[in-house]
């Protein structure tokens, strides 16, 4: 297939395009590079021996989408959108405007170019704080702290009610889990512009000597060690679940509707024939001591740490219950946390101003 993957020279859009790639589809890369450098994808491009034809705009822009979607494209990867979390609070319009207005131009451009298949960057936020763990996507989705998990949560309900209207059209909406690591190559990894929001790329700038010391944002969780638990989940890992979303939603089609499960428990109670939701992490948890413990044996050096007051809008555990996905998508992660640290640090380690030379 050939895919319109947006966002591809950002963190994960990158990885996918590269198993995209791997997997025999074609991609056509769009960003606006406001959060990502063009040099990602020519290193995608020299990994896999093959082009990606890459285009400059933004996804707020429904010609210059109709355009690229006319050039033959079956499925839209949607990863374009602003993600940080404390950024979203201070700024919550261009939040909305970015992620909604974005998303309303491109499945617009999506409408009229007779392109209905979408696989959309969805995140565990939407769940908010979650009465138990782990949590399935039958779990009611919840008040995100934030303007960024409202927009994800709003852009969810577009997606859903645009299924719901026209059967058409066929969405996955992929509700990630805590994504970390880099391809083992090294060559491609997450490069956060400024000082790091999230806790891996900020434990692999310490250790690289970029900053002196991780504040850990409370010791006083109701977890074991008093940290926060999170379900973190390999890139290249989530990059696959991707492919298989997609291969899914192919299949789907020729499938005829009486055909597919559409029990509640197959289809996850917010989903529908053509609009599907899946969860994607390890369903494993861990504390932010022991990933700056595996992040140590990975690299071989320390990482000084100091103990801070909680961030506003943390929640103590989050982490997944995947059996949807590896029941319907035959997709789970093979991953493992030393792993996921050490291709982190693979990453860092070559290119520590990241992809800046
Ligand atoms: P990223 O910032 O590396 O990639 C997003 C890309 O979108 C960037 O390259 C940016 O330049 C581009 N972009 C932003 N607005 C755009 C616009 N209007 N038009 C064109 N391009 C635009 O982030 P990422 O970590 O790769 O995240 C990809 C997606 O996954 C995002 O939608 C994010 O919200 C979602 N997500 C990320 C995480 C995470 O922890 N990384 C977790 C859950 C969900
Ligand atoms: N965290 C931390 N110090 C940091 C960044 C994050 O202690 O500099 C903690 C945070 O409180 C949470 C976990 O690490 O418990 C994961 O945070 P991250 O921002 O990576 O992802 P989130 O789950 O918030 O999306």
């Amino acid at each position: 297939m050939k895919l319109l993957v947006t966002g591809a020279t950002g963190y994960i859009g990158s990885h996918a395009a590269l198993e995209l790639l791997d997997a025999g589809h074609e991609v056509v890369g769009v960003d606006n590079l406001s959060n990502s450098s063009r040099e990602s994808l020519r290193r995608v491009e020299a990994l896999t021996g093959r082009d990606v034809p890459f285009v400059q705009a933004d996804i707020r822009d429904r010609a210059a989408m109709e355009d690229v979607l006319r050039e033959g494209i079956d499925a839209v990867m949607h990863f374009a959108g602003l993600k940080a979390v404390g950024e979203s609070t201070e700024q919550p319009l261009a939040y909305y405007e970015n992620n909604i207005g974005g998303t309303l131009a491109l499945t617009q451009a999506m409408e009229a170019a007779g392109v209905r298949r979408m696989i959309f960057s969805s995140s565990a936020t939407v769940y908010g704080d979650p009465a138990r763990v782990p949590i399935d996507e039958n779990t009611p989705t919840g008040r995100p702290s934030n303007p960024y998990g409202y927009s994800k949560l709003m852009i969810e309900q577009i997606l859903r009610d645009l299924a719901a209207a026209d059967s058409r059209w066929s969405v996955a909406l992929l509700r990630y889990f805590n994504p970390v690591g880099a391809h083992a190559s090294g060559q491609i990894g997450e490069d956060p512009q400024g000082i790091p929001n999230n806790l891996v790329p900020y434990i692999s700038q310490v250790a690289v000597g970029r900053r002196e010391a991780l504040s850990i944002f409370g010791d006083d969780y109701p977890t074991p060690d008093g940290t926060g638990v999170r379900d973190y989940i390999h890139v290249v890992d989530l990059a696959r679940g991707h492919v298989r979303a997609l291969e899914f939603l192919a299949n789907a089609v020729s499938e005829r509707p009486d055909q597919l499960d559409q029990s509640p428990q197959a289809a996850g109670a917010q989903a529908s024939a053509n609009c599907h939701v899946w969860n994607l992490g390890t369903g494993r948890g861990y504390s932010v001591r022991e990933a700056v413990a595996a992040f140590e044996k990975a690299s071989g050096r320390s990482v000084p740490v100091q103990v801070a007051p909680r961030r506003p809008g943390d929640i103590a555990e989050c982490y997944a219950d995947p059996t949807l996905a590896r029941q319907q998508l035959g997709w789970q992660a093979g991953h493992d946390l030393d792993a996921m640290m050490r291709d982190a640090w693979h990453w860092q380690r070559q290119n520590p101003q990241g992809y800046e030379v």
